[in-house]
């Protein structure tokens, strides 16, 4: 759930073929001189690499991805992919929800939450507290956060038009942490990014390292493709980089 994105993260693709759209004059004016790497598709001046590092986490996540948002170089939502690699990602199409989503939404294995504000009344008889997600485990299932990837406006449509949503609790993200995130412009402090969400949901259900990892790997990769907007190169990793080096070798 991000804030609306600024004019040069427009997205580079198009999102149904998947092919390099014609660049935007603003794209060509600011992008045409970066080298992305492939690994990272960050800008090669300071590649996110040397720093991804995977966790293991009781509780999974599945990013229900909007089409607009899924080719932007600055989603956050992939991250969440690098560290947990079960991770699942689905892209929303109104009209053709993937197959493979409903199966996994049937499979008794799991109990999805749907992570939404708890802002309007009808749906409140849906809504659940963290403390859900504990019950859930000691039950022997696997709890999943279902996060809505795209800006506010994107996430609220796929929240409201997607009729096999209908059944899942609804878990609201409470907390104070203010968002970190540097690479579009925030409409509210309060308003955290795809991988911000995650972190807060990990660690307020117990999976505290897992947590740990991916808030450190978001940092990086914030301050990475930060720094090389402005095609300043980091010298000396930031302490949330030399973490997740230390981490990968242990
Ligand atoms: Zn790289």
């Amino acid at each position: 759930m991000l804030d609306e994105p600024c004019q040069a993260d427009l997205s580079e693709r198009d999102p149904a073929t998947g092919h390099p759209r014609p660049p935007r004059r603003e794209f060509k004016a600011r992008g045409s001189f970066t080298e992305r790497c492939p690994g990272c598709q960050l800008p090669v001046l300071n590649c996110l690499c040397p720093y991804q590092a995977s966790a293991e986490s009781e509780a999974r996540v599945w990013l229900i991805t909007h089409p607009l948002e899924h080719f932007k170089p600055t989603n956050t939502g992939r991250l969440i992919c690098d560290v947990l690699p079960a991770t699942e990602v689905f892209t929303w199409y109104r009209t053709a929800p993937d197959p493979r989503l409903l199966a996994l939404l049937d499979d008794p294995r799991f109990a999805p939450f749907v992570v939404f504000p708890d802002d309007q009344p009808d749906y409140a008889d849906r809504v659940v507290g963290i403390e859900a997600v504990g019950e859930v485990k000691a039950s022997g299932r696997i709890p999943v956060f279902i996060l809505l990837d795209g800006t506010w406006r994107q996430a609220r449509r796929i929240f409201r038009k997607s009729p096999y949503l209908d059944r899942l609790p609804v878990l609201p993200l409470a907390t104070s942490r203010v968002t970190r995130y540097r690479l579009r412009k925030p409409a509210s402090q309060a308003h955290l990014c795809t991988a911000e969400v995650a972190v807060e949901l990990l660690r307020q259900s117990g999976d505290l390292e897992a947590a740990l990892v991916l808030d450190d790997y978001f940092d990086a990769f914030n301050v990475s493709y930060d720094a090389s907007r402005r095609y300043e190169k980091i010298e000396q990793p930031t302490s949330a980089m030399r973490r997740l080096m230390a981490y990968r070798t242990e």
